[in-house]
């Protein structure tokens, strides 16, 4: 196949449904890990169609959702000071924090600019010496070379008022918390294709042992997503957990060594906090201490924040898989995505947003 329709192809995808379905002898439990994978799930009906089969969790897996309170505060008050360029990409604009959002920054007078690539950013600086550019870095192993390449271009070109506000975080160390919850009910994954198209799947080997759940590495067209989970369910009904890697015309096991090598050399890994989740060890990224100049967090006082999340917000459990956004009782009514409370109601990954956007009309389906 050649064309992305192609990958949508109607017939081909009810073959593989009644495959899945002929071999699951009973209903298997998986996680999709990315918000990416949760919203084509969703807006094509796949959990619907393999309804006895397969059961859909929805994981972790969109950054813009688990970028804590903390560093959502932060960005708002970097963003109001007048001094300050904000740079971010859009979906961040209506995340709430504990009583504002970057939207109404800006409706304040701030000066906070929509940006498509972090190298917008740093060419803003260099358009406005006398102001102070900053560029929100969020985002996965899919985003974070193209922000640490804008760290790297602006200090090569010797941009003073550039830095950046990084907030990045990792899939390995999610998929670990997510299997040492007690309330975890997880039985195989469908690991984020964009994710391994730069970090290869070697980093997964080492978690199927672990905890003996399979892990396909999956796409995000309906045909992609159909064949992985033929694959993560022949794995479960066979009993032998393995990595298998079902989107190889994206994915080697080696991934983007170019990508890597920039990662390795402008960022390294710390604990983060996720918004809803809690600290996770070793899941996130910061700017390496020979890039610290560049460091928003450091350049601005902006650390001593009294944080405040919406009481009636349940993203962490959503994100968790432990409730699905039509499960909780503030969706459709307190929380939608022109008054959210979660982040999840308005990343354009988020399963809240899924949900609202395809099957608000629904009753809400059993967990
Ligand atoms: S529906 Fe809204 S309040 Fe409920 S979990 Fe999702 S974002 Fe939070």
């Amino acid at each position: 196949m050649k064309y992305l329709d192609e990958f949508a192809d109607p017939v081909l995808a009810g073959r593989l449904i009644e495959q899945i379905k002929a071999r699951a002898t009973r209903q298997w439990t998986l996680m999709e890990v990315c918000g990416g994978q949760t919203h084509s799930i969703i807006r094509n009906g796949i959990d619907i169609l393999l309804r006895g089969a397969v059961e859909f969790i929805h994981g972790p897996g969109c950054p813009v959702c688990v970028t804590p309170l903390e560093m959502i505060d932060r960005s708002l008050e970097i963003a109001a000071r007048p001094e300050v360029i904000f740079c971010s990409f859009g979906d961040m604009l209506r995340v709430p924090g504990s009583g504002r959002d970057l939207f109404q920054v800006k409706a304040a007078g701030g000066d906070v600019r929509v940006v498509y690539s972090p190298l917008d950013a740093v060419r803003i600086a260099a358009e406005n010496p006398g102001r102070e550019v900053v560029f929100f870095g969020v985002g996965f192993e899919t985003t974070a070379p193209a922000n640490a390449m804008a760290v790297v271009a602006a200090r090569q070109r010797g941009l003073r008022n550039f830095s950046m506000l990084v907030s990045h975080v990792r899939v390995p160390p999610a998929i670990t918390a997510v299997m040492e919850s007690p309330r975890c009910r997880v039985e195989g994954f469908l690991a984020a294709g964009h994710v391994c198209t730069v970090m290869g799947t070697d980093e997964y080997g080492p978690l199927v042992e672990r905890f003996g759940v399979p892990i396909v590495v999956t796409g995000f067209e309906p045909l992609d997503l159909l064949e992985g989970v033929r694959q993560t369910v022949e794995l479960l009904e066979a009993g032998t957990p393995a990595l298998r890697n079902a989107y190889p015309r994206a994915v080697s096991a080696a991934g983007n060594p170019a990508a890597q090598h920039v990662l390795a050399d402008v960022f390294e890994v710390c604990d983060r906090k996720w918004r809803g989740i809690g600290d996770i060890p070793a899941s996130g990224w910061r700017l390496a201490d020979a890039w610290a100049d560049l460091d928003a967090s450091r350049r601005f006082a902006v650390d001593d924040l009294v944080v405040e999340e919406s009481p009636d917000c349940r993203a962490g459990d959503v994100l968790q898989g432990h409730l699905k956004p039509s499960q909780c009782p503030a969706f459709g009514t307190l929380c939608t995505p022109r008054t959210p409370l979660g982040a999840t109601m308005v990343s354009s990954e988020g399963a809240c947003a899924a949900y609202y956007a395809f099957r608000r009309l629904e009753v809400p389906a059993s967990a």
